[in-house]
């Protein structure tokens, strides 16, 4: 898929709020500083797009971008840095998980893990919260420039082995670098087959 267009649409903390054009869309989202702001702005050949969502008092909000004039890419906050708690409803705010229980245009999550960390129980904690709520996701691995391709191998295999501990299938996965512009393809290649389902 070519980015002919990529324009930042509307930020707000409420999913009945967000467009109402019956648009397919996709949402990015991870671990705080697991490198999404940049990914988004590798996906989408722009500098700085998901920067002007990413200004303080921006960053805690479902910001929403038009593609193409056809789909929407949807950045949403980070988790993870919240306090420690028990249950998986209070770690994830609940304007997150309404926005993933209500909004009907959405296709699928991008769930996106740092390929150098081991798995964390809070993103193995959303990703079993999205197959309890049948929320299609694929994975997205970043930063692999900060590790040698045998290296890269090895993280993907040992990550996807401990979740086919819990899981009986994996999601598809994706392995990426915003800094060295890879796995562009693959994740846009993605989006357009499954948007035209
Ligand atoms: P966000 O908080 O998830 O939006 O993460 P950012 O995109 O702001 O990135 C967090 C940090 O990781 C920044 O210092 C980035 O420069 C760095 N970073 C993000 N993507 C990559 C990447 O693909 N390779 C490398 N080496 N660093 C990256």
């Amino acid at each position: 898929m070519k980015i002919k267009s990529a324009e930042f649409v509307v930020s707000n903390s409420v999913v009945e709020k967000c467009p109402q054009q019956p648009l397919p869309e996709y949402a990015f989202i991870g671990r705080s500083n697991v490198g999404k702001s940049s990914l988004i702005n590798m996906l989408t050949d722009r500098k700085s797009l998901a920067k002007t969502s990413g200004r303080p008092g921006k960053t805690q909000l479902i910001n929403h971008f038009l593609i193409n004039d056809n789909w929407f890419l949807v950045d949403l906050p980070g988790y993870g840095y919240a306090r420690v708690s028990k249950s998986t409803k209070k770690t994830f705010q609940k304007f997150i998980t309404n926005y993933f229980e209500q909004r009907q245009q959405l296709v699928s999550a991008f769930v996106l893990i740092d390929i150098r960390h081991k798995p964390q129980p809070v993103d193995l904690e959303f990703m079993q919260y999205l197959g309890e709520k049948e929320i299609p996701f694929s994975i997205i691995f970043t930063k692999a420039d900060k590790l040698k391709p045998k290296a890269i191998e090895r993280h993907v295999e040992e990550y996807c082995n401990h979740l086919l501990r819990f899981w009986e299938e994996l999601p598809p996965h994706f392995v990426t670098s915003s800094s060295k512009k890879i796995g562009q393809d693959e994740v846009l290649g993605f989006i357009a087959e499954t948007n035209e389902e």
